[in-house]
Parts: C-alpha cells; sequence; structure tokens
C-alpha cells in the first residue's frame, strides 16, 4: 500500500506519520507538506531515515504539481491533514484559509480521481459544526454551522469531499474531532502557550472569562481513530473523534500551572476572539460502536505526558519561538 499524507509536518500530521511509519513497516509512507510557518521537519526526526518513509515538499493547492505527482506515484490512499489550521490567523487573514484549505482540497480530490485511489480521508473538525449552549453534544447528523473564516474553509472542504462521493462515487471518509493536544503542539496554540509562558513566569492570556469549553483528545488517540477510520470505516461516512474530556479554558490553564508549581497569579483575562465559539462537545458513538474505537487517554493522563514532553523537549519550541514564528507571536501576545 502506498499511502500519501499532506501536512505531515504539522502537529497531528507529523504524530501520524511517525505512528504509521512503525505500525507498518509493509506500507510506502509519503509526506507531502508546503512547510509553512507550522511545518517542521525536526518532529519526524525519529522515523527520517527509514526506508518505507519520504518526505516530499508542494503546495496541495498548486494542480499542475499534484496532478503530475498523482500520476507518477499511484497512491492507494491518500489522508489530508494540510491546511492552515490557526483560528486567530484566520480572523486577520482569512484569504488564504480559503485557498489552501477549500482550494487545496479540491485539488487533491481531482488528483486522487484520476488516478482511482482505494481511499480519500478528510481530516476535519468538529469547528463545522459552530457552537453548543451548556448541553447537548455534535453528532455526525448535526448542520453545519461554521463561525471563524477556519472552520467555514473546513466545512467548505467536507462538501467538496462529499460531493466528490455522491457524483463521481469516490471511495471517502470524513473525520471530525475534537481540539488535539501532544508532543509537538505548535507554540501558538492554547495548551503548549500556557505551558511555555508559566515556565518563563509570563502572563498566561485567557480569552474572555476563560469559560468556553472544549473537548480535548489525545494526539495519539486521534491517529489510531484515523487509521481504524482508514482500514474499517464505511466509504461516504463521516466519524466524530471526541476524547470524552470537556473541561473550560480556565480549568486546562489552572491544571497546568498545578503541575508547573506555578502561581495562578499568572493568568490574565484579555479581550474575547470575535465569534468565539462557547461550547464544543463531541458525540463519539458511532466511531465508537460500528468501528469499536475509544480513546486510551484521560484527560489527567494525556495532560501529564504532555507537560513531560515540553519540559523533555524545550530545544524543540525554544527553536521555534525565536525564528520567524517569535514577531508573530509578539504582535498577539505582547514582548517575551
Ligand atoms: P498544523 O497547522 O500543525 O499543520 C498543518 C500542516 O499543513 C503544516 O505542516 C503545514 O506546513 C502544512 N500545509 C499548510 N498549507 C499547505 C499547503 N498548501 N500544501 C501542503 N501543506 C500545507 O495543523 P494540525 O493542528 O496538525 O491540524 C491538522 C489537520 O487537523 C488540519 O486539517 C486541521 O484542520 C485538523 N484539525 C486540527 C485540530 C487540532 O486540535 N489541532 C482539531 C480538529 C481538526
Amino acid at each position: 500500500m502506498k499511502v500519501l499524507v499532506t501536512g505531515g509536518a504539522g502537529f497531528i500530521g507529523s504524530n501520524f506519520v511517525r505512528y504509521m511509519v512503525k505500525k507498518y513497516p509493509e506500507y510506502q509512507i509519503v509526506n507531502l507538506d508546503l512547510l509553512t510557518y507550522a511545518g517542521n521537519l525536526e518532529n519526524l526526526k525519529e522515523i527520517e531515515n527509514k526506508p518505507n518513509y519520504k518526505f516530499v515538499k508542494g503546495d496541495i493547492a498548486d494542480h499542475e504539481f499534484i496532478n503530475g505527482f498523482f500520476a507518477e506515484e499511484k497512491f492507494d490512499y491518500v489522508i489530508n491533514f494540510a491546511a492552515e489550521s490557526h483560528v486567530d490567523r484566520s480572523i486577520t487573514d482569512p484569504g488564504i484559509f480559503v485557498r489552501t484549505n477549500v482550494q487545496g482540497t479540491q485539488v487533491l480530490l481531482d488528483a486522487a480521481k484520476n488516478i482511482g485511489v482505494k481511499k480519500y480521508l478528510q481530516v476535519s473538525t468538529d469547528e463545522v459544526y459552530g457552537t453548543l449552549g451548556e448541553t447537548g453534544y455534535f453528532t455526525e447528523e448535526t448542520p453545519l454551522a461554521p463561525n471563524s473564516p477556519y472552520s467555514a474553509s473546513k466545512a467548505g472542504a467536507d462538501l467538496l469531499v462529499r460531493a466528490y462521493h455522491e457524483t463521481y462515487g469516490m471511495p471517502v471518509n470524513i473525520t471530525r474531532c475534537s481540539n488535539n493536544y501532544g508532543p509537538f503542539h505548535f507554540p501558538e496554540k492554547l495548551i503548549p502557550l500556557m505551558i511555555i509562558n508559566a515556565l518563563h513566569d509570563k502572563d498566561l492570556p485567557v480569552y474572555g472569562d476563560g469559560l468556553n469549553v472544549r473537548d480535548w483528545l489525545y494526539v495519539e488517540d486521534h491517529c489510531e481513530a484515523i487509521d481504524t477510520v482508514l482500514h474499517k470505516g464505511v466509504v461516504g461516512e463521516v466519524y466524530n473523534i471526541g476524547g470524552n474530556n470537556e473541561h473550560t479554558n480556565i480549568e486546562i490553564v489552572k491544571t497546568i500551572l498545578k503541575h508547573l508549581g506555578k502561581p495562578e497569579s499568572l493568568i490574565k483575562f484579555v479581550k474575547d476572539r470575535p465569534g468565539h465559539d462557547r461550547r464544543y462537545a463531541i458525540d463519539a458513538t458511532k466511531i465508537r460502536t460500528e468501528l469499536g474505537w475509544e480513546p486510551k487517554h484521560t484527560f489527567e493522563t494525556g495532560i501529564k505526558e504532555t507537560i513531560d514532553w515540553y519540559l523533555e523537549n524545550k530545544d524543540w519550541w525554544e527553536n521555534i519561538i525565536s525564528g520567524e514564528y517569535q514577531q508573530y507571536f509578539k504582535q498577539q501576545y505582547g514582548d517575551r
């Protein structure tokens, strides 16, 4: 089997590439990534010389390149992680989100259709469902109601994937997961940002009243879920993937401070993000009952492993925050 993983130098993609390269030595895993600010080949050092792994730099939205690449490589499976993924960036610059997330998906779908892949799997997000009140859960039947340019672009991509199945009979799956956390998470996202700021005794910026609720999924559990859907998912179906771990942002921040032995006085409430969804919560009954997947990590075990990883891998994140990213970091969160 030849498997294309796009966006495999990013946070979840690199965790997935490492997982697949180790689990399936008989598969060929090809990682296609444009290496934007979020792509980092350091994430893949552990497997970069394995015989069943190859990295190719390229843009999923480049039609000519992608068509030639697919014609040459003849992939069996395509798993699309490549995306612009940060909501705050989508508020300041929505255009690139449409190009990468919507157009890029359509270009991949076309190329996958032309060579007749066995399966195309689109990695999507629970954010396409919009926001919840204090109760209820997103199921696969919940109507799409995205609120940010990021989630709107992901919803647009999902609809294209659906349409390629309905129109051309393409074998597709869509997975929609909750917030991931774990090793190699880019320092702009909530959990690593808070760990790193706390380690530097800097303010921990928390949006609004800190009571926005997210469901947290340990990244390795997510990788196993995608592997399950790739091999066992019924063609044309959507699967929600959740961690059964709902927490408010302020609970997360306080848990991190407690683990690191730092004071809660570091918490600083900042002006809320525009269109900030109040609560996301996933009903993952379908993947559990139909495909037999369940998360192995509780939030307590996952957050401990994550914090330990950041403490043991300072070089990794120090390299990131001292480079080009620093400018953005300063602009968003002040001097550090
Ligand atoms: P990320 O930002 O860490 O990684 C994205 C990767 O895509 C980067 O390596 C980047 O270089 C690459 N990329 C960007 N534009 C590209 C292009 N035009 N061509 C090729 N590669 C390109 O993102 P992530 O957090 O790992 O998320 C991966 C996927 O999972 C995304 O599709 C995202 O929407 C989805 N998702 C993420 C989360 C989460 O909590 N992180 C939750 C739900 C869904």
